[in-house]
């Protein structure tokens, strides 16, 4: 997966078991339901996961949990995946037998949901990741319309697990496993993956998941089965399964859970191995070297920073300077450039790494590791092994490289098509939202992906050198949003939504801005704005009043051409997001503007 890479050049050759990574995390169960021994060592299937498992020191640390400190290596991780594999095979009653088969999982953030993820992909079956927090309902038609055959859940989810059953499926389970899947606990024996013999088969299992995404009903992807696939924060998103498990597993580090997410323990974690140590027996924190998270979280964590004690502050800020916290990624949604500098200028100078992806590709688009290939408002470019091209959303043309810009000498905007090994495969079960989303290229190669994305393309003085790699090169991407609801259409002329939500929140006054479009007679359409305002902005208006509509077009006046200005602005106390911090703006002009 080419996200993975970039992770695991920098890591591999220094970092081991010091990687530690943050992430939304559960207390483990450590439920010993295996019996240790060699007799349980079964075949695993030869892909790029679990090659890089088998490569790294059994004795390294594969997964901590934060709070307890209670840790596993990857020999244990090792060992306790080959026990649960051969416990999912042995009740699905013969070896093979779960091959390309959906199993569905229930776990929370934690080494269980590890042990979980990797005995599915040792049984070279497809693994489901459910969201707990999704209600029953919901649960019920992922099982279904995915035929998955089996369902697993920790103790924790049990009773969810239960509900779901209850309520009945419409289909038949091969066989179901609560209150726990047995996983071992730290200390079990070791088996070197070594003397497993690798199936040199084809393997058929992946990954299958399913998002509520911010723009239709669920989505859902089958990865492709000639490359290994994974997950992403929340687990059941691919930002969370593949940068923060499945990466950090090819690279050999060590991935620390921490749950439920809460800014003073994350800052509280961040700064422990610059704190003086007062309790001699518990052993010294190892310091978090790379960080991957949607903005929100920077943003979270950056505004709580100032109530922390001044111990807390000193330390943190010293946890995030770019000498500790040596890779830090945004993604999933838009990161705002007074995210950015405002994290930068926290940190000492570490700059946030943007990148692109979906459910559907995993990490597409990326900035690079050389912090001048960190350009601000953009997402950088194709990844290695991804194609990458800009289809003008106007003239349905191709825009060649070097033809980014009309006439007019405006840049041309175009949806962002995609293609390569790294691309899924399919919707499940849905050949015609398969074939309505891929385009034949016409050059008898594969068909090109279409994201729904916009995006303009430039080439930025000073990037783009190859210094990050001979994939970062060129001229950069620079996302406008998607194109059904971002790009709002006013008269003859196109505004991106990602573009005014960028400046509204460089304006003190402003904490949150999600841009949309309303229906206008006499233009088609026209700018409006929903913003939670800052806690000291609502004395900072005209004559002492509070900041409002009025305050905010005098502000974009100088920043942004008059049509892009929006026309309304609605205040609101908090902006609804779903889990991965993205908003639904269809819902939200209904809720807002009742349209
Ligand atoms: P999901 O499948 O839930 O990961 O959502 C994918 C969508 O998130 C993409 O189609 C984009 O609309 C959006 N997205 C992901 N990364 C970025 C980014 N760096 N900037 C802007 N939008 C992004």
């Amino acid at each position: 997966m080419s996200g993975l890479s970039l992770v695991s050049r920098l890591a591999r050759p220094r970092l081991r078991a010091s990687c530690a990574r943050l992430y939304l995390s559960a207390q483990p169960v450590h439920a010993k339901l295996f019996s240790s021994g060699r007799s349980l060592l079964t075949q695993l299937p030869n892909t790029h996961i679990f090659r890089a498992i088998k490569d790294h020191d059994s004795a390294s640390l594969a997964v901590v949990h934060s709070l307890s400190g209670r840790s596993f290596t990857y020999g244990n991780l090792t060992a306790d995946v080959l026990r649960a594999k051969e416990d999912l095979e042995k009740k699905a009653g013969r070896m093979g037998k779960l091959s390309g088969e959906r199993i569905a999982f229930m776990a929370e953030n934690s080494y269980d949901y590890v042990v979980m993820l990797l005995a599915i992909f040792g049984c070279d079956a497809i693994a489901l990741p459910l969201s707990p927090s999704f209600p029953t309902g919901e649960l019920q038609y992922i099982l279904d319309n995915s035929e998955a055959k089996v369902l697993l859940a920790t103790e924790k989810y049990a009773d969810k697990a239960q509900e779901i059953l209850n309520e009945g499926l419409q289909h038949e389970l091969l066989f179901d496993i609560r209150p726990k899947l047995a996983v071992g606990a730290a200390g079990s024996e070791i088996v070197p993956l070594e003397e497993s013999k690798a199936s040199s088969a084809l393997p058929a299992g992946g990954m299958m998941l399913y998002t509520s995404g911010t723009t239709a009903r669920p989505r859902h992807g089958n990865t492709p089965p000639k490359t290994d696939s994974s997950t992403s924060s929340p687990l059941h998103h691919i930002h969370g399964v593949v940068n923060a498990i499945i990466a950090p597993l090819f690279a050999g580090s060590s991935i620390e859970f921490m749950y439920p997410f809460n800014t003073d323990q994350v800052w509280n974690r961040l700064a422990a191995p610059f704190l003086p140590q007062t309790d001699p027996n518990s052993p010294a924190k190892s310091k978090i070297t790379f960080l991957t998270a949607v903005p929100t979280v920077y943003n979270r964590l950056r505004s709580c920073f100032p109530s922390l004690s001044a111990e807390i502050q000193q330390a943190g800020q010293k946890g995030i300077s770019p000498e500790n916290l040596r890779l830090n990624i945004s993604g999933s949604a838009a990161l705002p450039t007074p995210t950015k500098t405002a994290w930068q200028s926290l940190s000492g100078g570490n700059v946030l790494l943007e990148r692109f992806g979906m459910t559907e590709v995993g990490m597409a688009l990326s900035c690079g590791l050389d912090f001048a290939d960190r350009v601000d408002g953009s997402v950088g470019w194709p990844l290695p092994q991804v194609e990458a091209r800009l289809v003008d959303t106007e003239t349905n043309q191709v825009i060649p490289v070097g033809e980014e810009t009309d006439a007019d000498g405006r840049e041309r905007v175009g949806e962002i098509q995609l293609r390569g090994p790294t691309i899924f495969r399919e919707y499940w079960g849905n050949t015609k939202a398969t074939k309505e989303t891929f385009v034949d290229g016409g050059d008898g190669r594969d068909p090109w992906f279409c994201t729904g994305d916009v995006a303009t393309r430039r080439v930025v003085q000073g990037a783009g050198k190859g210094t990050s790699g001979d994939w970062a090169r060129g001229p950069m991407y620079f996302i406008q949003g998607r194109k059904s609801v971002d790009i709002i259409k006013i008269g003859g002329e196109k505004v991106s939504a990602l573009e005014v939500e960028r400046e509204l929140l460089s304006l003190p006054q402003i904490a949150e801005a999600a841009v949309v479009g309303l229906p206008s007679e006499q233009w088609g359409s026209k700018v409006a704005a929903v913003v939670v305002l800052s806690p000291n902005a609502h004395a900072t208006g005209r004559n002492g009043k509070s900041w409002g509509p009025m305050d905010m077009r005098r502000a974009l006046k100088d920043r942004l051409a008059g049509y892009k200005i929006p026309q309304e602005m609605k205040v609101l106390e908090t902006i609804p997001r779903n889990a991965m911090g993205k908003v639904n703006k269809k819902a939200l002009v209904k809720e807002v503007f009742g349209v």
